[in-house]
């Protein structure tokens, strides 16, 4: 699996991970499935796996904790803070309940989920940095926050540097293109393109088959191929099957074209 740099914290990863949001909350056969795909990923290399305190209330990082069993050195963990718990000792609360519902020692991004007006970012920021000199995280991020929102959120951090924004961004969605990803290269900050495949919605009946067949892919495949094009992105694909787990791992081994990149770009623009 092709690994970028986050940020620019000089720590690899792999340009694409796992999402984990509504997993966790089946049980018996449809928990067991969910477990297998990601180990399967980790052991294909989407050794990032993107959680939230939010997600299934907590069951999702749970779900990740089992997952992990045995393998925390393999694996990049990331989880977020709800808006909610953004005051200075819930964001520290949250964190160690994220932790202890994982089952690891610290977790190695951690991210705002959203942006948030009642606590001042400030506030959120300190409680952040106090968690990096703690050990509990050993990055900070944000996610859904625009260019200004970021700025902020930089301004608000003495010591530490903000590595990525997570954001949505797939071919079908493409807001973050004007503004934000054009920042996010310039100022090195990895951009974690979440519902890469419009959860779900694979619009493959508008995907060329020219290109399909040229690069013998999948239309999920090249969602995430065209997706993580630029250097600056990298993907977290949800699948809580291994088939699909196992299609998406390979969606990366060739890089399409800069031509053929632009061409399904036009199709979708
Ligand atoms: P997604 O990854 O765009 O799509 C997930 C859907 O695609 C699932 O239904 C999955 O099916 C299916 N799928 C996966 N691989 C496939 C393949 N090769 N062929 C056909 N279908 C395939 O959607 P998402 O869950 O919205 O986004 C991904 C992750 O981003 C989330 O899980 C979460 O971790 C993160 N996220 C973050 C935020 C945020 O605010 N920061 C918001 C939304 C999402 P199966 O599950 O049946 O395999």
């Amino acid at each position: 699996m092709e690994k970028r740099e986050l940020g620019r914290t000089r720590e690899k990863i792999p340009v694409v991970g796992m999402g984990t949001w509504e997993m966790g909350d089946v049980y018996n056969e449809g928990r067991v499935l969910e477990l297998k795909a990601l180990r399967r990923g980790i052991e294909l290399g989407m050794t990032m796996i993107d959680t939230a305190e939010m997600y299934g209330q907590g069951s999702a990082e749970k779900l990740v904790g089992q997952a992990i069993k045995g393998m925390r050195d393999e694996v990049f963990i990331v989880t977020k803070v709800s808006p909610d718990h953004f005051g200075y000792d819930d964001v520290l609360s949250s964190c160690e309940a994220s932790i202890r519902r994982l089952g690891v020692e610290h977790v190695d991004l951690y991210l705002l989920h959203w942006p948030a007006h009642i606590v001042p970012i400030e506030e959120t920021m300190k409680a952040m940095e106090e968690l990096v000199s703690r050990g509990k995280t050993r990055y900070i991020g944000v996610s859904n926050f625009s260019v200004a929102q970021t700025l902020k959120a930089r301004e608000a951090l003495p010591r530490s540097e903000i590595a990525c924004n997570e954001v949505r961004y797939s071919l079908t969605h493409r807001a973050v293109e004007s503004e934000l990803i054009p920042f996010c290269e310039r100022e090195k900050l990895t951009v974690i393109a979440y519902s890469p495949l419009d959860s779900g919605k694979i619009p493959s009946g508008k995907i060329p088959n020219s290109l399909l067949e040229k690069y013998g892919m999948t239309p999920a495949q090249l969602m995430l191929n065209w997706v993580t094009h630029k250097e600056a992105v990298v993907a977290i694909p949800k699948a809580s099957r291994v088939e699909h787990v196992e299609e998406d791992a390979a969606a990366v081994g060739t890089r399409i074209s800069g031509d053929d990149y632009e061409a399904l770009s036009r199709v979708f623009g």
